[in-house]
């Protein structure tokens, strides 16, 4: 295997609460890495720690009351993001590893043209004139799939769609031609139709620049034609990784089974329980209290002593593929006799 283009280890993102309702451990001890060229998927409801995840890569996280914890690992490159100079860090931000956001109209400034935001990135990282920039904003818009891109280049982002809007926001992030693109729920404010087109841009963006993708989605449906491999978490924690095909062939950890089946399929019945479509019973919990044991246990159809009392190390599955492949925490691996639901 190649080196790895992003290696996180043990990450720990914590906030400390005004509330004085004590720390959150948004992420706990989360590892993962991306290996050049290929998209990784990050997977899991609201609050299990994956936008955080995504933050602290990129030091975006507010401090205080945020902070990484001491012993968290990020390379890129080989390079801990974590000790670098704040101009090292720039340097690296928005040109080498690049994000996008849900909702492009909160992303974008009202008051620029796309163009110039578009540009802006050209001439503050590769320090690129106003003409030349502009020249590449015109190829930007072009290479997102945006029409008259001569003239849109004038517009301001109320002028544009939600769909284009996002459009020129992945533009934007692509300017510098970045060999990591954070995704994070791309997709999710947009509708079916356009949703759809996003993400076959982003592939198809992919595949001509080479670049590696982290596309961070709460649905499974999103990473299945897209993803290489998916890691699943949950209050905190990575609870699954597997490559996208082995998850979905064969998904091992309760809250995975719960996911997939929530996702609707077009070859198959969608599960239903007393007329409505499957769905995981509860809530994520609050990040100040996470339960004990296995965090899953109090929403796990499965879940028994041991479940409550020790939380389950990260497992190898076997499987195809080298040793740590597919990995999944969960008590089941060691005791699969009680994979039967309480009644
Ligand atoms: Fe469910 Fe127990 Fe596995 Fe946790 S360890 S997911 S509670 S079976």
């Amino acid at each position: 295997m190649t080196e790895p283009l992003l290696r996180v280890r043990d990450l720990k993102t914590y906030f400390v609460t005004e509330q004085g309702s004590g720390t959150a451990r948004a992420v706990d001890g989360v590892s993962f890495e991306v290996q050049p060229g290929e998209t990784l998927g990050i997977v899991g409801e609201s609050g299990c720690g994956k936008t955080v995840t995504s933050l602290s890569i990129l030091r975006l996280i507010p401090e205080p009351p945020g902070h990484i914890r001491p012993g968290s690992v990020i390379e890129f490159e080989g390079r801990n993001l974590l000790t670098l100079e704040p101009r090292e860090l720039r340097a690296i931000r928005g040109n080498q590893i690049a994000m996008i956001f849900q909702e492009p109209m909160t992303s974008l400034n009202p008051v620029f043209t796309v163009g110039d935001q578009i540009a802006e990135a050209a001439i503050v990282h590769q320090g690129l004139s106003r003409r030349v920039a502009r020249t590449r904003a015109i190829d930007m818009l072009r290479l997102v799939g945006i029409a008259d891109p001569e003239e849109r280049v004038d517009h301001y982002p109320h002028q544009m769609s939600g769909g284009m809007r996002q459009r020129v926001m992945i533009g934007m992030a692509l300017v510098c031609h970045p060999k990591l693109l954070i995704a994070d729920e791309p997709t999710t404010a947009l509708d079916v139709t356009i949703q759809a087109q996003i993400l076959e841009l982003l592939d198809r963006l992919q595949a001509e620049l080479g670049m590696a993708v982290m596309l961070i989605t709460h649905d499974l449906g999103v990473v299945a034609g897209s993803a290489d491999r998916v890691a699943v978490m949950y209050a905190g924690q990575v609870v699954e990784q597997a490559p996208t095909a082995a998850l979905f062939a064969r998904p091992l950890h309760p809250y995975t089974e719960g996911l997939l089946a929530s996702v609707p399929r077009l070859d198959a019945p969608p599960a239903r329980e007393h007329g409505r479509l499957h769905s995981i019973p509860g809530q994520v919990p609050a990040a100040t209290a996470w339960p004990d044991g296995c965090r899953f246990h109090p929403r796990c159809p499965y879940a028994w002593e041991r479940c409550r009392a020790e939380m389950p190390p990260l497992l190898d599955a076997g499987g195809e593929g080298e040793p740590g492949t597919h990995t999944v925490r969960c008590w089941l691996l060691t005791e699969p006799r009680r994979r039967t639901p309480h009644p």
